[in-house]
């Protein structure tokens, strides 16, 4: 079944020649003004909903074949909440793109109120979204789902890397969606070179650091808007007065969800030697619980993804080769099914494992000092790259408020991991390295909308505004 339909789904790569050809019709569209009337948007929405709920097993079975990520994190992670935003979205984007009067504002000069002074929420254009393969369906669904809302021509640039995922969107939304107003494009580094050549209203890029440095410069050429969606080391930090069984099985389930292939996967563990015995007794505990060593563990067990590719698998392998840490749990590998064990690693200041994101199933631990220990975990996180999201198990409100106010990061997430993406009214973001804008519902309409400010002046008017005109007179100053 699951054969049936990848072989279905093949990606196509976009020709190069079509590219140029795929903007200048989304253009056009875009200033016909097909996009602009709210019903035509709410339309696609729920056309992109109806597209999910109606092949959700070959979504599934494609994501599944990409990442051996088990049908159901698919289904809830990705398919369902996407769906769900589509259909709020549809339902909601008549108060979201509504002109926001300030006639008779109360800040205003009196002869200022009557001119009709209004806010439109504006689509940007024909933009363009670049999404990566860790999370396919929902990284560019999300900013589809946005980009739909606010009214513009959407050019999709799909990663090669899940290629199955790709082949399957490409093959399944010109059945559900017009292509005159959102386009997939497909392929690697030349055709999404082509792409960035051209000119878009904005590009919405969700990705690695070094890539978005591109994006960036592609993007500055045009002037072009941008918002970056990237990743980083998302540290958690452990009070030693926590619950520290629930602390270590809720930061387990964040490192092992999609093999710890997450932009807010817990990256490192800052804990205190007091807590640290009791912290691995419960991580122990936890990873038993879910990948009882009778079913084969996590290497032999369907609730847990693979290492996306060989070279993925090559780099976090490299990583556990270099460490020069303790393994405390895991660290068995399976090279033909591209599977790493969930692996806990104890690590000194200036390890390998602490130099940039590991994006797998490794939970590195730092031991810092008893002594001061929440100002010393507040101070290691601040001299480092602004992270995505900061994880604190901790209960005490003071220290939750030190903590916000010692450290700098996209998110702050108390007493579990990653429940924040799941919060669909809160923006969703970086800052520094991890990024800049923010999504979800609204906050991604705004991403592709601009406030447009008008004000209509009457000829009445005239008797108010007479002194701006020359000759200026000394009766200027009086009046
Ligand atoms: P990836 O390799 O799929 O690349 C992302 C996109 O960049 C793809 O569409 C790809 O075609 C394109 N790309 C590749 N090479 C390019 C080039 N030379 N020029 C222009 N575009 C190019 O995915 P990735 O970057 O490995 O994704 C993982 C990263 O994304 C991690 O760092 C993760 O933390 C981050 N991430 C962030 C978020 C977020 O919402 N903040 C979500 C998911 C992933």
């Amino acid at each position: 079944m699951i054969q049936q339909d990848i072989k279905h789904f093949q990606m196509v790569d976009t020709p190069l020649e079509d590219i140029p050809k795929i903007h200048k019709t989304l253009r056009e569209t875009f200033t016909s003004h097909k996009t602009l009337p709210i019903p035509y948007r709410q339309h696609l929405l729920l056309q992109l909903a109806r597209m999910l709920q109606e092949n959700h097993k070959a979504f599934s079975s494609a994501i599944h074949a990409d990442l051996g990520k088990p049908p159901f994190e698919v289904y809830i992670g990705e398919i369902n909440p996407m769906i769900d935003r589509a259909i709020i979205s549809a339902r909601r984007v008549p108060e979201w793109a509504r002109e926001r009067s300030y006639e008779g504002h109360a800040d205003l000069p009196e002869p200022q109120k009557a001119w009709k002074p209004k806010v439109v929420p504006t689509p940007k254009g024909a933009v363009l979204v670049i999404s990566p393969w860790n999370y396919p369906l929902i990284l560019s669904i999300q900013a589809t789902i946005g980009a739909i809302a606010a009214g513009c021509t959407v050019c999709l640039k799909l990663s090669e890397v899940t290629s199955n995922y790709a082949g399957c969107l490409q093959q399944l939304l010109p059945k559900y969606l017009d292509q005159d107003v959102i386009r997939v494009v497909c392929g690697g580094v030349p055709e999404v070179t082509k792409v960035l050549e051209l000119k878009w209203d904005h590009i919405f890029y969700t990705g690695n650091g070094t890539i978005a440095r591109i994006i960036a410069a592609a993007a500055a050429k045009h002037l072009t808007p941008l918002t970056l969606e990237l990743g980083g080391k998302s540290p958690v930090i452990v009070d030693p007065k926590c619950d520290l069984e629930l602390a270590a099985k809720r930061t387990l389930w964040g490192k092992v969800t999609n093999c710890g292939q997450i932009c807010v996967s817990p990256d490192y563990v800052l804990i205190s030697p007091s807590a640290l015995p009791r912290y691995i007794d419960g991580l122990k505990k936890a990873y038993e619980e879910m990948y009882p060593a009778d079913q084969g563990a996590a290497l032999g067990s369907d609730s847990y993804a693979h290492i996306i590719n060989l070279q993925h698998f090559n780099r976090i392998k490299g990583l556990l080769e270099k460490t020069k840490g303790k393994v405390l749990m895991g660290g068995r590998m399976d090279e033909e099914r591209l599977k790493i064990e969930p692996t806990v690693i104890l690590v000194k200041e200036g390890d390998v494992l602490l130099e940039s994101e590991t994006f797998g199933p490794i939970l590195t631990i730092v031991e810092l000092e008893e002594e001061g220990f929440i100002r010393k975990a507040c101070d290691w996180v601040s001299e480092r790259d602004h992270p995505l999201v900061l994880y604190l198990f901790s209960t005490d409100e003071q220290i939750q408020d030190e903590v916000r106010r010692h450290t700098t990061t996209g998110g702050l997430v108390f007493n579990d991991t990653f429940m924040q993406l799941d919060v669909k009214v809160l923006p969703f973001g970086g800052v520094g390295e991890s990024g800049y804008g923010r999504q979800i519902l609204e906050n991604t309409f705004e991403c592709f909308s601009y406030e447009r400010s008008t004000v209509d002046i009457p000829a009445a008017a005239e008797e108010k505004i007479i002194l701006r005109y020359p000759p200026y007179t000394d009766h200027s100053f009086k009046v």
